[in-house]
């Protein structure tokens, strides 16, 4: 039996790039390079300054969980249901919109560390997803 892949994410000029680091592991966070603000998800402009000079950052992978929704519904091809959706607030102070994996939906709690492991598919897709830390 064959896997179904998941549906890639739309991948633009202004967002490819983040999706090129994640397929090398690794989870970075878009900065300003005129006034150094980190923002995430990634655009084009700095909402403090305007510049449109970016750089990146690695970012080191540990956060907390924000809060978080438990989605049943709709089922797309390549995910595993129920999916719990995190928001995770990183140390180095962006949030993410990400997937809470290797934990009991009884064991969620708001505030629990977490830390990024990069997920690859079967078809050799990776995606930034947390665990708790235990
Ligand atoms: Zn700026």
């Amino acid at each position: 039996m064959t896997e179904l892949s998941r549906i890639k994410p739309p991948m633009g000029d202004d967002n490819a790039w983040w999706w090129q680091q994640a397929a090398l592991g690794k989870l970075v966070i878009q900065r300003c390079q005129q006034c150094q603000t980190l923002r995430h998800p990634p655009h084009p402009m700095c909402n403090q300054c305007r510049s449109m000079e970016w750089d990146f950052i690695e970012a080191c992978g540990r956060g907390h969980l924000h809060t978080y929704t438990v989605l049943h519904n709709p089922r797309f091809p390549g995910y595993q249901y129920p999916i719990t959706i995190a928001v995770v607030d990183l140390e180095e102070g962006e949030r993410i919109v990400s997937q809470l994996v290797d934990c009991e939906r009884d064991a969620v709690t708001i505030g629990m560390p977490l830390q990024m492991h990069m997920q690859e598919d079967a078809d050799g897709f990776k995606l930034p997803v947390f665990r708790p830390v235990v």
